[in-house]
C-alpha cells in the first residue's frame, strides 16, 4: 500500500539527511504506529507519505502508483493527514464549513456532502457543534473536527501526526475505537505517529525510529519485551509497564515478567 524504497531526504538548511536509504512497506488495512523521540524523523516520513515533502533519492509508491510531481495531487486526495495543531488546518468560519471545505471540488453532490459531514461529525462525537466557530473550541474538540474533516473525504490512508495529543485519555481511546470501526468498514490503512506508547501499543504493528533509522519493526507485544531499551531511545514505557515494574521492584509481583498488552485485552 505505502512503500518507501531507499528513500533519502534532507532539509535544505541542514547538512545531514533526516532519513537515509529508508525502507518501509505498509500493507492495505494495516494500522502502523510510528514511534520515536522528538526529532527522530516521524513527521518528515509522514509528510513524505502524501507529497508535502518529496524525496531527494529513492521512490515512494502508494498502491503501486509512484508518487511524483504528476501524481501528487491525486495522492493527496487518497492519503488524508491530520496534524497535531488543528489551527493550521481550519479554513471555515463554522465547523460545518470547515468539514465541507475538503469535500469541495471533488464532484460530490450537495446531498452526499451533507450526509458525509453529518456522519463524520457523529463519528468524532461533535454533532451539535455544526455552527460553532472552530477557533473557539477546546484543543481536544479542535482535534476531533480536524479528524472529521479528513475522514469525510473517505481517504484510503489516514495519517495521524500526534493528532490526538490534546484529547484526554478516555477521548483518545474513544477516537481510536471509532477509527477501528471505520477501518474494518472501509479497509482503511492507518499510520499514527506518536511518542505516547500507551497509544502505540493499540496498533497492529509498531515501527520505532531513532535518528531516522528503524530499530524495531513488529508486533506491539514484541515491542514491549524490549522495554529495557526504551530509555536509551528516548521513550517512556507505557503506564501499565511502569506500574508492573514498580510493583515488581517493591516485591509485589514475584518472578513475573512485566504485564504485556495480551493480558490487558
Ligand atoms: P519528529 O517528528 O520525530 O519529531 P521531525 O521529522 O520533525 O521529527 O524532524 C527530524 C529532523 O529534521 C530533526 O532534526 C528536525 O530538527 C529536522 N527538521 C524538521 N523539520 C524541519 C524543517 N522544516 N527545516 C529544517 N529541519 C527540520
Amino acid at each position: 500500500m505505502i512503500k518507501f524504497n531507499n528513500v533519502s531526504f534532507r532539509y535544505d538548511d541542514k547538512a545531514d539527511n533526516v532519513i537515509d536509504s529508508f525502507n518501509l512497506d505498509i500493507q492495505q488495512g494495516e494500522w502502523v504506529a510510528l514511534v520515536g523521540h522528538n526529532g527522530s524523523g516521524k513527521s518528515t516520513i509522514a509528510k513524505l507519505m502524501n507529497g508535502l515533502l518529496m524525496p531527494d533519492e529513492g521512490e515512494i509508491s502508494i498502491n503501486e502508483a509512484p508518487l511524483n510531481d504528476d501524481t501528487v495531487w491525486e495522492v493527496r486526495k487518497r492519503v488524508g493527514m491530520v496534524f497535531q495543531n488543528p489551527e493550521n488546518q481550519f479554513v471555515g468560519t463554522t465547523v460545518v464549513d470547515d468539514v465541507a471545505f475538503g469535500l469541495e471540488n471533488r464532484g460530490i453532490s450537495r446531498k452526499v456532502m451533507q450526509e458525509r459531514i453529518e456522519n463524520s461529525l457523529k463519528e468524532v462525537r461533535m454533532e451539535g457543534f455544526e455552527n460553532h466557530e472552530p477557533h473557539r473550541l477546546s484543543g481536544g474538540q479542535k482535534q476531533r473536527v480536524a479528524i472529521a474533516s479528513v475522514i469525510a473525504t473517505l481517504p484510503e490512508v489516514l495519517v495521524f501526526d500526534e493528532a490526538t495529543a490534546m484529547l484526554d485519555p478516555v477521548g483518545k481511546v474513544d477516537i481510536f475505537n471509532k477509527m477501528q470501526e471505520i477501518r474494518s468498514e472501509r479497509e482503511l490503512t492507518m499510520v499514527s505517529i506518536t511518542h505516547d506508547l500507551n497509544e502505540a501499543v493499540l496498533a497492529d504493528r509498531v515501527v520505532a525510529l531513532n535518528q531516522g533509522e528503524i530499530w524495531f519493526d513488529g508486533e506491539p507485544r514484541e515491542f514491549l519485551k524490549r522495554h529495557d531499551e526504551f530509555e536509551e531511545y528516548g521513550l517512556q514505557p507505557p503506564l501499565f509497564t511502569r506500574i508492573s515494574n514498580t510493583m515488581k521492584d517493591q516485591g509485589l509481583l514475584i518472578d513475573q515478567e512485566p504485564i504485556s498488552i495480551d493480558e490487558l485485552v
